[in-house]
């Protein structure tokens, strides 16, 4: 399971004292502070990839909401008080074991036999099926080639206690039909075990009804039933990869001194980073320095207005498209089209409800986010793309030179075309983003892997020395060659040839590359399916 970082410890802490505060004073102030301390609360669990405490607090945070704007519930009753109290116990209980020195302990004892090998990320998946199904076996076999921990049990069976499951896997006695009633009480009964659980249900048939009362009983996805295995099996890998941590940065405009707190009061408990500036004159220089995913623009200010400032704005390449929301009092109508159409994103009146100017913020720096991302991604396997591979490994080296240790891989399927042509490109494809899964489940978080070229692949990692990245990228390899690919026939097998430079015998990017890339054609000179480290004499031709 994830560790949780002390951030959102204290932010759950806060959470609780808030509500501790609401008890005690009944005022509803403090009710307000507690919704929005939630409403952040399940923003950070979304952001570290928490989904189901996330959907937990979420369901708290509407729970809540509801007292806030039905005005018979003032105070709140005791009746949801109650409620409440359990629901963000439980919640709290869930993100507080995370954090025991025990838990730590017992997470290290159960997997002994990774201790060796930080490498392989094992998550736990529970896979729940009559005994003996055939999809539970084989979803057990490729989860464990991804790099996971797939655990398979029967409907009334208790799993082995230990780890928190990363995801439970529902797959149903029949296929595209109605979950019956003994399925839905089984559901029910893990998603209130685990609450932290992802649950997805497997082969759901394409009814609303159905759909509702799994949502119900706790799932998170229905899988239709006309979905293969290799389409889930990537959602599962979506739902690891820890996403950017980076947090929202956004950049106030405003000459009001009590707006600006206001503003930036109401973002502080959303988790979102902010610096504000005074006048519009400096923004430039602080768009450099901060680097903000969104600005905030107030309408009236000293020297020119926000709407002239965005246009300004929008004059710099680098600035087109990051989003910039309008505050102001203005409540005329044509104005505020006029400032949408001349390069404004969104208008909120001030003062704007703090729960909806934050949720304004994120939803604009989400698509915006996801805007850059798809520059910088590849679309069939999600890996970076050539470029950004580039530059992400700029970053990794600038902060591996002068002492530390970095490895570049370069790695290529052998033969590749003729799988294209005895299988055709769908089947080709699939076997890319195999590999693709493999290294994502393989490599940690923090290692660039980038599509460099069509089957062609660039791995970069961190404090990894020649001979360490030879030891790891060699039991891929193995693995990779073992892996099955499914065709219209049956399966093949492919295999990759792969080229490793290192620091400190190659200290540039170019040369890294450069060196792994001639090592990489040696490897397929040598007959592919191997391995080369660069640096290392060629043998007598
Ligand atoms: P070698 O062992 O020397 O690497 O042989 P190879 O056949 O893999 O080498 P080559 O580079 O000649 O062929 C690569 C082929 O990959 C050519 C191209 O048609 C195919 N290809 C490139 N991108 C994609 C893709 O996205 N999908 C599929 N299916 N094929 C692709
Ligand atoms: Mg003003
Ligand atoms: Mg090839
Ligand atoms: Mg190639």
């Amino acid at each position: 399971m994830h560790e949780v970082s002390h951030s959102l410890i204290a932010l759950a802490k806060t959470l609780d004292l808030r509500w501790q505060h609401y008890r005690s004073s009944g005022e509803f102030d403090q009710f307000v502070e507690f919704t929005l301390s939630l409403n952040g609360l399940t923003e950070r669990l979304t952001q570290q990839n928490l989904p189901g405490l996330a959907g937990a607090c979420q369901e708290l945070e509407n729970r809540a909401l509801a007292c806030l704007t039905d005005h018979s519930l003032r105070p709140v009753s005791d009746e949801q008080s109650a409620a409440i109290s359990q629901q963000l116990n439980v919640i709290l209980q869930l993100l507080l074991r995370h954090e025991t020195p025990a838990v730590m302990a017992k997470r290290l004892s159960d997997a002994t036999d990774d201790e060796r090998d930080p490498w392989i990320r094992q998550r736990n998946i529970l896979i729940v099926s009559r005994p003996g199904h055939a999809w539970s076996a084989a979803l057990v076999e490729q989860l464990a080639f991804y790099g996971f921990r797939p655990q398979a049990v029967g409907w009334d069976e208790t799993p082995a206690a230990g780890e928190e499951p990363l995801a439970i896997i529902i797959v149903p006695d029949q296929e595209n039909s109605i979950y019956p009633q003994h399925a839905l009480a089984a559901l029910q009964k893990l998603r209130a075990r685990h609450l932290a659980s992802y649950v997805y249900c497997l082969s759901v048939p394409p009814a609303l009804e159905a759909i509702v009362n799994l949502q119900r009983a706790g799932a998170n996805v229905c899988i239709p039933a006309e979905y293969r295995l290799s389409d889930m099996l990537s959602r599962i890998l979506d739902l690891v990869e820890s996403r950017e941590q980076e947090t929202h940065r956004v950049l106030i405009v405003e000459d009001s001194k009590t707006a600006t707190a206001h503003i930036q009061r109401a973002l502080e408990l959303h988790g979102i980073d902010s610096r504000a500036i005074n006048t519009p004159l400096s923004l430039l220089q602080a768009c450099a320095d901060y680097r903000p995913h969104a600005i905030l623009m107030d309408m009236y200010m000293p020297f020119c207005t926000g709407v002239e400032v965005t246009r300004a704005l929008r004059q710099i390449p680098e600035y087109q498209s990051v989003p910039v929301i309008y505050l102001s009092g203005e409540t005329d109508i044509g104005q505020q089209v006029e400032a949408l159409r001349l390069g404004g994103d969104q208008f909120l009146t001030k003062p704007a409800n703090p729960i909806i100017l934050s949720a304004v913020v994120k939803t604009k720096i989400d698509r915006y986010r996801d805007m850059l991302r798809s520059g910088r991604h590849d679309s069939l396997t999600g890996l970076l793309n050539h470029s950004a591979a580039k530059e992400q490994l700029e970053h990794m080296l600038r902060r591996a030179l002068p002492a530390g240790h970095l490895s570049v891989a370069m790695i290529d399927i052998d033969r590749f075309k003729s799988i294209n042509d005895n299988y055709g490109h769908p089947v080709g494809d699939q076997v890319i983003r195999s590999l693709a899964w493999l290294l994502r489940g393989r490599l940690r978080n923090t290692d660039l892997i980038g599509r460099y070229g069509g089957e062609e692949f660039i791995v970069a990692l961190g404090g990894v020395d020649a001979g360490q990245a030879t030891t790891l990228l060699e039991r891929i390899r193995e693995d990779f060659a073992r892996l099955p690919h499914a065709h219209g026939r049956g399966a093949l097998r492919a295999s990759f040839s792969c080229g490793i430079a290192a620091l400190p015998a190659y200290a540039t990017s170019s040369s890294l590359i450069e060196a792994a890339d001639e090592a990489l054609l040696q490897a397929k000179r040598e007959g592919r399916n191997r391995l080369v480290a660069a640096g290392r004499r060629r043998p007598e031709q």
